[in-house]
Formats: C-alpha cells, sequence, structure tokens
C-alpha cells in the first residue's frame, strides 16, 4: 500500500508546475555542484494533486470544521489578511536586503507598533519574539534586567497562579526565577489572601492571563496589580487570551507593566502543528530601555531604519537585553496582523470581543440548560469557559477524553480537555466569534447526543472515534516513534 509520494514514482514523469530548472548557468562553483541528481519523485502534476490533497483531507482543521480549542482561539483568518502577507512584494523580500530596500515592510512594522501600542495602553512595543512563549522569556528577562539595574538582586521569584499555562512557569524557570505557585479561591480569582502572604522582598513579578486560563476575568485585578507593585513586583500579562478583550480594556491600565501578545491568536495567522507565530512584546515607560532588539525608527529624512539588526548590542541601547530572532521577527504573521487590524478598524476589533464572548456565554448557557456542569455557574463566561464532565464520568463510566474522541465522529474538534488540571473531567471550550449560531448550535446538540450515546452503550464513546483515518492511538507510542506512513496505510486498508 502506498505510503509517501516517493512509492508512487514511477520515473520520467514529471509535474510541469514544479519543473526543474534547466540549462541554467548557475554561479555556483563546479566543486560543490552534486554529481548525480537527488532522489527526487517523479509523479505526474495530477498524481502529486491527489496525493498532497488526500492528505491534506485527513488534517482536521479550522478550515473544514468547527475547532473550540480553549486558549488557543482557533478562528478563522480571513484571506484578506493572508492574500496581502502574498504580496510578490514582501515574498520577494531578501532578509539580509539592505533596509532602503525593505522601506515598504519597515512601514508595516512602525504602523503594527503603533496599533498594538494603541490596543494595550503600553509605551513601546517589540514584534521580534516568534511565539508567545518566547515572548514570555523576552518579558521576563527584561524584568530581571530592570531589577538587577535597580539593584534589586534579591528579587529571584515568580508567582503564577496554578491554572497557568505551562509555558508561564517554565518561562520563568529558564530566566533563572524560582517559580511560586497561588493557588484559586472558590470564584475562580486567584486567592487575594494567598497572594499578598507570598509578596515580599523576594518578589520579581506576577505573571497572569487576564480572562484567565479557566476562562474568568480576574475582578480584582486593580487591587492585585497595587499589591504586587507596593511590594516592589512587576505584573506580567500574558496576552493569549486578548480576543476576549481587544478592543475594549487595555492591559496597561488593569496595571501590567510587560506584556505578550499572540498575533497567532488573536490576530489572523492560521496556527496548529507548530505553524508560524509572533508574540510581540510590550513595555511601560520605565522598561522600554531593555526591549530587545532590533528597533525600527523614523530617521531625519523620513526614511526608516531596523536598527540593531546583525548585533546583539549597540552602543545606544546598553541596556537591552539582546536579538532574540535572526532576522527581528516572523515577517509573514507581522504583515497578517496588521492587515487584519487595518481591516477591522477599531469598531471592528471591538465587534471581535463582543461576539467572542457572546458566543461563549450562548454555548456555556445552552450547555447548562442541558444539565453540563460549569465549573463557576456564578461567573459568566468571557470567550471561553470551563464545564466539568465528572457527573458523566460516575454515572456511565466515561472520561473527557473519550468525549473529545466520540466528537470527533460528529464533525468537531474537540475542546481542550483535562486543562486547567484543578478541574475534574474539564473541558475548556473557546467558540470564537467567527463561528454561526448553526455552527453553535450543532455542537451543543453533539454534545447532548454524546451523553445519550454513553447513558445507552459507553462502549460507542470509549471506542471512538470511529470515522477517523485513524482511530485512538497509543499517545505515548505516537509522540515517540512517530510513523505517519503506518498511520496513512492502515487509514487506506479501512
Ligand atoms: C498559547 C498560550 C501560550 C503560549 O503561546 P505560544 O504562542 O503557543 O508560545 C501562553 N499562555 C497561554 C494562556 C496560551 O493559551
Amino acid at each position: 500500500m502506498t505510503r509517501t509520494i516517493y512509492d508512487k514514482s514511477k520515473g520520467a514523469r514529471e509535474a510541469s508546475a514544479q519543473a526543474r530548472a534547466r540549462d541554467h548557468q548557475l554561479d555556483i562553483p563546479k566543486a560543490l555542484l552534486r554529481a548525480s541528481s537527488p532522489d527526487l519523485p517523479e509523479v505526474a502534476e495530477l498524481t502529486a494533486v491527489r496525493h498532497y490533497t488526500s492528505i491534506s483531507q485527513k488534517n482536521f482543521s479550522i478550515d473544514t470544521r468547527f475547532y473550540p480549542l480553549g486558549s488557543c482561539t482557533m478562528k478563522y483568518n480571513p484571506r484578506a489578511a493572508h492574500k496581502v502577507a502574498l504580496d510578490p512584494g514582501f515574498l520577494g523580500r531578501h532578509p539580509l536586503a539592505p533596509d532602503e530596500f525593505d522601506q515598504g515592510f519597515l512601514q508595516v512594522r512602525m504602523e503594527l507598533e503603533a496599533h498594538l501600542k494603541r490596543l494595550t495602553g503600553m509605551a513601546a512595543v517589540s514584534l521580534t519574539p516568534m511565539a508567545g512563549a518566547q515572548g514570555e522569556f523576552a518579558g521576563l528577562s527584561i524584568m530581571r534586567a530592570y531589577l538587577l539595574s535597580e539593584g534589586q538582586t534579591e528579587r529571584d521569584e515568580i508567582l503564577v497562579p496554578e491554572a497557568a499555562h505551562g509555558t508561564n512557569p517554565a518561562s520563568a524557570a529558564m530566566c533563572g526565577f524560582k517559580v511560586r505557585e497561588i493557588p484559586l479561591a472558590a470564584s475562580g480569582d486567584i486567592d487575594e489572601e494567598a497572594l499578598k502572604a507570598a509578596l515580599s522582598e523576594r518578589t520579581a513579578g506576577l505573571m497572569l492571563t487576564n480572562p484567565s486560563t479557566c476562562g474568568l476575568f480576574e475582578q480584582r485585578i486593580v487591587e492585585i496589580a497595587r499589591a504586587v507593585h507596593e511590594a516592589g513586583g512587576l505584573l506580567y500579562y500574558d496576552g493569549a487570551n486578548l480576543n476576549a478583550i481587544v478592543g475594549r480594556v487595555r492591559p496597561a491600565d488593569m496595571g501590567f507593566d510587560v506584556i505578550h501578545m499572540n498575533l497567532h491568536k488573536t490576530f489572523a495567522t492560521p496556527h496548529g502543528g507548530g505553524g508560524p507565530g509572533a508574540g510581540p512584546i510590550g513595555v511601560v515607560e520605565r522598561l522600554k530601555a531593555f526591549l530587545p532588539m532590533p528597533y525600527a525608527r523614523y530617521m531625519d529624512d523620513g526614511s526608516i531604519e531596523l536598527e540593531g539588526r546583525f548585533e546583539q548590542t549597540t552602543n545606544a541601547h546598553p541596556s537591552s537585553i539582546g536579538r532574540l530572532s535572526a532576522f527581528g521577527g516572523n515577517a509573514g504573521v507581522l504583515i497578517r496582523a496588521l492587515a487584519y487590524i487595518r481591516l477591522l478598524g477599531g469598531e471592528g476589533l471591538r465587534r471581535v470581543s463582543s461576539h467572542a464572548v457572546l458566543a461563549a456565554a450562548y454555548v456555556a448557557k445552552r450547555l447548562a440548560d442541558a444539565g453540563f456542569e460549569l465549573a463557576w455557574p456564578d461567573r459568566r463566561a468571557t470567550h471561553e469557559f470551563v464545564i466539568s464532565l465528572k457527573k458523566e464520568y460516575k454515572d456511565y463510566g466515561v472520561t473527557a477524553l473519550d468525549f473529545s474522541k466520540r466528537l470527533l465522529d460528529y464533525g468537531f474538534h474537540p475542546p481542550t480537555n483535562y486543562f486547567p488540571l484543578l478541574v475534574p473531567e474539564c473541558f475548556l471550550i473557546e467558540p470564537t466569534e467567527t463561528e454561526s449560531l448553526e455552527e453553535l448550535d450543532a455542537f451543543v446538540e453533539a454534545m447532548i447526543a454524546i451523553r445519550g450515546e454513553a447513558a445507552k452503550d459507553p462502549t460507542i464513546l470509549t471506542n471512538a472515534p470511529h470515522t477517523t483515518p485513524v482511530s485512538r492511538l497509543d499517545e505515548v507510542k505516537a509522540v515517540k516513534t512517530l510513523d505517519l506512513g503506518v498511520h496513512l496505510r492502515e487509514a487506506h486498508q479501512s
């Protein structure tokens, strides 16, 4: 059975769309040219198209189905934003070209920085981090550099709520901080008493997501920020959930000093499977000098310079934490973000957050009405919310994982499961603003139908999925000895 495109190779066939360049007088020294041709598959264009189209159809994607994966904001990313990033002028850029050939893209950077500053209230923004996690690393490095510059060498603790995303404590540890977990109160907010008790002259700062990974807006964020500042610490904002508040609330006004934004979540870059991202950071005035390089800035003649593209430090910026990425960031993601922001405008961005929250509140209400248990029933959903399937587990022996697998048969990507860990058998559900009412209803109906199946015959769930190319995988083995070819073969045989 065919495993890869190589197995379909017949020799002397070719796809003209990808025909090799012939007879080019290449300027490559003879010694460096290969002696034999590379062992590439030789197939007709149609064979190649069918092969890759068929593989792509085995994928689950936002383009095919509803994808309510909490905390990830798997929303539709408009093709219009993508199209701008594919403009030949942008695509044809050479990353090493001098600034004078790159003025268009540098203008994109300047405008995007300005918009992100306005949206977050931060004094300055750096576009260079390539992911949310790298933004965290950059932001925490800035906090450390700042504290050291103030002579505060004893501040080595970062506080994180127990429900924090795993990257938060990981980034803090990578920056050399000790991590202290703060429990949640029964309300779902961070436990303010526990926080105050943990604050000390060792506190470097607190990392928070707001709304939190529990889908709740910290009601006392202003008091929390004041307490941390009074203790001499800084506040780090994990902006992964910006989709809930974009255009409405600014992290700077909540009291945050450093923030990262996951452009691939809120601002129109499709992600998943480790795809390209960008995690720009923003800082308040007193942290500006520590921002990573490079810096785009206007020169006297109106042109733009990307200062510090290749150096680790410059004389003009001795406090900078240095350079984080090869070419100052992920260009395509930055272009999409600017296109998206300009496409929607301020009003449009406000609609994003209001519809994201409305969709989540609607699905939460419908599920609760149908008897599913909300983790925090007295709280309003933000752009996402948590349910617990512990009753279903007790009554029918089916787990959140079983529900997840069965949802695939109904054509839905499962929500994030078993996160936040403190809620047993939980789903973190994020519908996003781009789904229709019909789609949201269909998801609720599927959840109800699956619970009905669990009551009748739990094996329908425990053996699910039944309709996907492969059924349950040994997850540990799938990670350790990934063999997509075997899975494809099984798929072809069934
Ligand atoms: C996605 C996410 C991150 C990490 O962002 P990446 O861009 O995946 O590195 C951090 N915190 C939260 C809450 C997230 O959802």
